[in-house]
């Protein structure tokens, strides 16, 4: 039996309640203010009692009766920021999983350019050590071209004991360069590897769908063309099934969108757990995923299309916390195999014109290419 977890009270419930709070606070404090006797007034007194401030005279006498101009601005202005922060908080709500997913995608994205950056960085100082490398090379055979000029000259011991002290100097000084310099380049070389498994461990988290886990539309646009290839140039069969939640909208209105990501995430391992081998399952984007069979027939497809359907509409779902029913969910798939000539495009929209069939259909059904 599925059940779902309300794992946090979004952000946006509590900047709502709290400004309804502070607008029925507001309310009971202008209430205490302007009653003397502290009594609770009702809406419909406020007009001839609340809202009027009397002036009176050293005898008690009432001159001016009228409405309290700084208390009238102290209450709409109480009641406009509490309206202002219920939108807000609405705004946040409705929007929250938009904006939640974007940052987590310009997260990644934004590490991998970083990462990048450095690899960029790193191997600029690795150039600018070969190049100090040649540099040294060079000065050290110049050293030696000279010495070379000299030698016919050379008459006495002490003028050949001379140039070979000379060469012997030379040399510690350039070994003494040269080690300066491997060390310099081993330790540019482990920064570049360390950058270089950074950078593929940011590569695949990009590719990762951060609800349900599974790879993303990032890796199916990255890897279809070359399933798509190799089955083609191999001659292999290669299926594509598209499935999308029925009435998703209608489980996020009615239980929250909480509810809904868990039911994702439900969903996400559902397929997980009916694949196995070469088979991948992806989030295609909202409540569409889809799953890449390389090398299976059509009838193998049709088979897991409908064994998932089939599991997904036995579940009976309920709330985890409240455990309020939520009933069943159930999915639409579109499954198309590859043809002669077929692109990544066209697999994939045969897979959706197919889904659309289903969901034309009355939906929680299968259509596929070999109907
Ligand atoms: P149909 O049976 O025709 O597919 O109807 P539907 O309601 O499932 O489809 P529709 O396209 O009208 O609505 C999809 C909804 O999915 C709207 C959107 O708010 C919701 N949604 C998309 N991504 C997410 C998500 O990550 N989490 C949650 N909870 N809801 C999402
Ligand atoms: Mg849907
Ligand atoms: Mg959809």
């Amino acid at each position: 039996m599925g059940t779902i977890t309300s794992r946090q009270f979004p952000f946006s419930a509590v900047i709502m309640i709290t400004s309804l709070v502070a607008v029925a606070s507001a309310y009971f404090l202008w209430t205490l203010w302007m009653r003397s006797d502290f009594g609770l007034t009702t809406w419909a007194e406020w007009s001839d009692i609340s809202w009027q401030v009397a002036e009176v005279d050293s005898r008690g006498r009432i001159i001016r009766l009228g409405s309290h101009p700084m208390a009238i601005a102290a209450l709409a202005g109480t009641i406009s920021v509490c309206f202002v922060a219920f939108m807000f908080g609405a705004w946040q709500f409705l929007t929250g999983n938009e904006i939640r997913r974007k940052k987590d995608n310009d997260a990644a994205s934004n590490r991998i350019e970083k990462v990048g950056q450095e690899l960029d960085d790193e191997v600029l100082v690795l150039l600018g050590l070969l190049r100090q490398h040649t540099d040294v090379s060079s000065l050290h055979s110049e050293v030696l071209a000279k010495v070379n000029k000299t030698l016919p000259s050379l008459t006495t011991p002490d003028q050949v004991r001379g140039v070979v002290q000379r060469l012997i100097a030379e040399n510690t000084k350039i070994r003494s360069e040269v080690d300066v310099l491997n060390a310099r380049l081993q330790q540019s070389q482990t920064q570049i590897e360390k950058l270089r498994s950074s950078l593929s461990e940011s590569q695949y988290l990009g590719m990762l769908d951060a609800v349900t886990q599974l790879k993303n539309r990032h890796w199916l646009e990255a890897n279809l063309p070359r399933e798509v290839k190799a089955a083609s140039e191999l001659n292999e069969p290669l299926c594509l099934i598209m499935a999308d939640v029925d009435h998703f909208k209608k489980i996020n209105d009615t239980f929250g969108h909480t509810v809904g990501d868990e039911i994702l995430r439900r969903f996400g391992e559902l397929l997980s757990k009916n694949i196995k081998g070469r088979d991948t399952a992806v989030r295609y984007g909202g409540e569409e995923f889809v799953v890449l069979l390389p090398q299976t027939q059509i009838d193998g497809a049709d088979n897991l299309g409908e064994q998932i359907r089939d599991e997904l509409q036995r579940k009976k779902w309920m709330h985890h916390r409240t455990g309020k029913p939520i009933g069943t969910v159930t999915a639409s798939f579109g499954i198309a195999e590859l043809r002669p000539g077929d692109g990544p495009e066209s697999l994939l929209e045969r897979a959706d014109a197919k889904l659309y069939e289903a969901k034309a259909d009355g939906r929680n059904c299968v259509k596929s290419d070999s109907d």
